[in-house]
């Protein structure tokens, strides 16, 4: 496809123009996860997001062009302190969540990166990293201690539009005796004898948080690569961060060229976040939906745009899913898809405006014939839904029947029953109950036959 890419670049604050520096090779960070506690849908966003926009990067310019890279963080103080609290060691707690994490990632549809590398396996490349800011007079060792100086890099702020004076005012700094100025921050510390080590010119310890993505990225994206996205709340300080190490450290004027972010989730107009206790677990939906409604509803709204979340928007997408599968055919050739139709997704990934294609070409596929059908699946595929054939959809919503088999069949004799005795109003009584447990009857030819909704 000829058309261009746009992406909304938070680096300027404008939606651009999207030009790769290797149509062949294109490279795209995301920030994953940091494996401490079981992953919420405030962090299914931006998975579902990137995965979105790599089959986009995949689709202009093809499958083997993209190399998306998404870290895991197993060193953080987070994780020391989530595994003393559930006492738990680290490497337990660690491997246990980021296997819910993977789990979460199929539940949702979304394709393996293809480079996931973990903080822990780079910890040499770290070391090499920071003796490089050291030496371009950009870091110093204090105690042990090894802290970035954040007013020898002059661009420092230019992501988040903030400017030294208004960070300090803003107290977001962890204030240290050890440090020249309040604004920098660690790039190493020592570890306590309970905590993970590794071994440093500057004693045992362990890296900054900020310093494991710039290691990453540089090493599969080399020092200035595409594009690196997150959620909006890495833009500062961590993004910031991660800029002034990699741009100080490999003496490059770039380190990113487009910088995408991911808006919150909120519940009743309030941020998603741990620390607030509105979290919901994406474990807390797989027993009630497939993991293709909670995709559709995490895409209903653009990425830049904050998401409301509620039970209203979870039931709309099911019915809509439901409906969409009664189009849903077997696809076993290669179909393309209309330029016109990919519009919206090259246009800064407007999700919205691809899901009301999807609704006006199931209306085309379900008076149309096979071919139409055949379209409609393979558009609905490109974003990761209708991923299952109709028989594990179904299967699925059998499986969350909160009756059994015997007991609709029960249900089904009573109202029979009923019916026969005239009393209408409860026959009609036990047909909605059915209904609202997801279960229709039908009457025809003297016989009641019932399926799931
Ligand atoms: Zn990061």
């Amino acid at each position: 496809m000829n058309k261009d890419i746009f992406l909304s670049n938070s680096l300027g604050n404008k939606k651009e123009k999207f030009i790769p520096m290797d149509q062949k090779k294109i490279g795209m960070y995301v920030c994953g996860p940091t494996v401490y506690d079981d992953p919420h849908i405030g962090n299914a966003r931006p998975l579902v997001i990137f995965d979105l926009l790599f089959k986009v990067l995949k689709c202009k310019y093809g499958n083997k062009s993209v190399i998306y890279v998404r870290n895991i963080t197993d060193i953080d103080d987070k994780i020391i302190q989530s595994s003393k609290e559930k006492n738990i060691s680290i490497s337990e707690l660690t491997l246990n969540i980021t296997e819910k994490f993977h789990d979460d990632c199929k539940y949702l549809n979304c394709e393996i990166p293809t480079h996931e590398p973990k903080a822990t396996e780079n910890i040499e490349l770290m070391v090499v990293m920071i003796q490089e800011l050291i030496k371009n007079k950009f870091a110093y060792e204090n105690q042990k201690h090894v802290y970035f100086k954040v007013k020898n890099f002059k661009d420092y702020g230019k992501l988040s539009n903030k400017n030294l004076d208004d960070l300090i005012a803003g107290s977001r700094v962890e204030l240290s005796d050890k440090k020249e100025n309040p604004e920098d921050f660690v790039l190493w510390k020592p570890s306590n004898d309970d905590e993970p080590s590794w071994d440093s010119p500057w004693g045992k310890g362990r890296p900054g948080w900020h310093l494991e993505c710039s290691v990453m990225s540089k090493k599969y994206l080399g020092n200035t690569f595409d594009i690196h996205g997150g959620g909006r709340d890495l833009i500062f300080p961590h993004h910031e961060n991660e800029i002034a190490q990699s741009v100080c450290a490999n003496k490059t004027e770039k380190f990113a060229n487009y910088w995408v972010h991911n808006n919150f989730i909120t519940m009743s107009k309030e941020k998603m976040a741990k620390s607030q206790g509105n979290i919901l677990k994406i474990s807390d939906f797989k027993k009630k939906y497939n993991g293709q409604v909670l995709r559709l509803a995490l895409i209903s709204t653009h990425y830049s745009q904050p998401l409301d979340w509620n039970e209203k928007l979870m039931d709309e997408c099911q019915r809509t899913l439901d409906k969409w599968y009664n189009c849903y055919v077997p696809v076993n050739k290669k179909i393309l898809i209309q330029d016109n139709d990919l519009n919206p997704l090259y246009d800064d990934l407007n999700t919205p405006g691809f899901i009301a294609v999807l609704h006006k070409l199931y209306d085309k596929a379900k008076e149309g014939n096979q071919e139409e059908k055949e379209i409609f699946t393979t558009a609905c595929k490109f974003i990761g839904l209708l991923g299952q054939s109709k028989e594990e959809w179904y299967d699925f919503k059998k499986q969350n029947l909160k009756l059994s088999e015997n007991d609709i069949l029960k249900k089904i004799d009573d109202r029979n029953k009923a019916r026969d005795k005239k009393d209408y109003e409860l026959a009609d009584k036990i047909r909605n109950e059915l209904l609202d447990k997801g279960i229709l009857i039908e009457d025809k030819d003297g016989k009641t036959t019932w399926k799931i909704k």
